[in-house]
């Protein structure tokens, strides 16, 4: 038995937000139609795979589909319309025994569903997965005003793909009219006297319309990984009136010497960074030898680690500091370091720690040698 996929991509769907049409935005990763294309793929029971698409979004298409071996067809005006060009693109292609159709807008497809729906073909003309309705149903007017109580037994919430005996589906198409509209394909099929039956369905494969949809099934499909990393720094104290830690200056009867601004707090912090993200540290990014870096803002360090992460797809979820000195007292600036800390992380204030101690006179730090700093950072990554 042959199977192809055809995937149903020419809506405009900018309810989703993002300005591209859903199928083609990002999602955790890749393109959304990408997630489809590869769970096909993946699956070895599909041959060919045809993707009905707007004319107008080719190079969106291609964009997504890369290196996967997937034929675009030009849509229609309506669902109903596109799925019959794409039905006919199949036919003239070598027409498979069975198809599945897909909507790009559900990207947790799996494998164990097309087996499932595939097996399930062997004694039916059409299946489609589907989730019994476990909410009260009711109908409403347009005012809201409930005026039916329907049941719910032997209700289902019907979700894509599905997989049809490709001959008889065909013919169906062929002979609706023109301007035929149907919701879903297991109607046109029904309605051309194919037996249909349902398989279980998935939660993971909800349709995506709204960017509610979005984000909570890129939650559910690609969870993050947690990263933890450390960060430590120390700096000499030498002459000066004041010493600069986490972004803030404060007055002091010293300076600390470094080649940048000294500040052991966020060069600490920028570490544990790039740790999370295993980029090197910061004199890899910020050579000591380079003279560019004399004197510099450490700003611009932290802000280079945190635009790293994010480059990653990452996301900063917590930084904690410790300040180790027995002078200046840190306590009366704790509060203005977490904010420009946070604020140059373009993190909330609650995710940004603050502590200081001292080493009970012990040390570099207890003879006021000069400070150290150590920070710990709590990163979120695309699996
Ligand atoms: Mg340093």
């Amino acid at each position: 038995m042959t199977c192809a996929a055809l995937i149903v991509a020419a809506g405009k769907g900018l309810r989703a937000g993002g300005g591209l049409p859903k199928q083609y935005r990002n999602f955790a990763g890749r393109s959304m139609l990408r997630w489809s294309l590869e769970a096909f793929e993946g699956s070895g029971r599909v041959g060919q795979v045809v993707v009905a698409i707007d004319p107008a979004d080719r190079a969106q298409f291609d964009a997504a589909a890369g290196d996967h071996a997937a034929f675009p067809v030009s849509g229609g005006a309506t669902r109903t319309a596109s799925v019959r060009a794409g039905l006919e693109a199949l036919a003239v292609r070598g027409a498979p025994d069975h198809v599945l159709i897909h909507d790009a807008a559900r990207p947790g497809l799996s494998g164990s569903t097309i087996a499932a729906l595939l097996d399930a073909l062997e004694t039916a003309d059409a299946v489609a997965p589907a989730l019994a309705v476990a909410d009260a149903l009711k109908h409403a007017d347009a005012d809201g005003w409930v005026d039916a109580d329907p049941p719910r037994t032997g209700l289902w919430r019907v979700q894509t793909p599905q997989g049809f005996r490709f001959a008889p589906l065909l013919a169906a198409y062929r002979a609706l009219a023109p301007d035929a509209s149907f919701e879903d394909d297991l109607a046109v099929a029904r309605a051309a006297g194919m037996r249909a039956r349902l398989v279980p369905g998935a939660i993971a494969l909800g349709k995506i319309t709204t960017q509610e949809d979005h984000d909570m099934m890129e939650r559910m499909l690609a969870p993050a990984s947690p990263r933890v990393a450390t960060g430590f720094d120390a700096h000499r104290f030498g002459p000066g009136d004041h010493v600069t830690l986490c972004g803030v200056a404060i007055a002091h009867d010293k300076g600390l010497l470094g080649h940048s601004d000294a500040d052991a707090g966020w060069h600490a912090l920028t570490d544990a960074l790039l740790g999370a993200i295993a980029a090197a540290d910061i004199g890899a990014h910020f050579p000591p030898s380079d003279p560019q870096w004399r004197g510099a803002n450490s700003e611009v360090f932290l802000r280079h680690a945190a635009d790293l992460v994010r480059a990653r797809g990452g996301r900063i979820a917590h930084v904690d500091l410790t300040l180790i000195c027995e002078r200046p007292k840190i306590g009366p600036y704790r509060e203005a370091m977490r904010a420009r800390t946070a604020d140059v992380l373009a993190i909330g204030l609650e995710c940004v720690s603050v502590k200081a101690t001292t080493t009970e006179r012990m040390g570099f730090a207890g003879r006021e040698e000069g400070l150290a700093a150590q920070a710990t950072a709590t990163v979120l990554l695309p699996f």
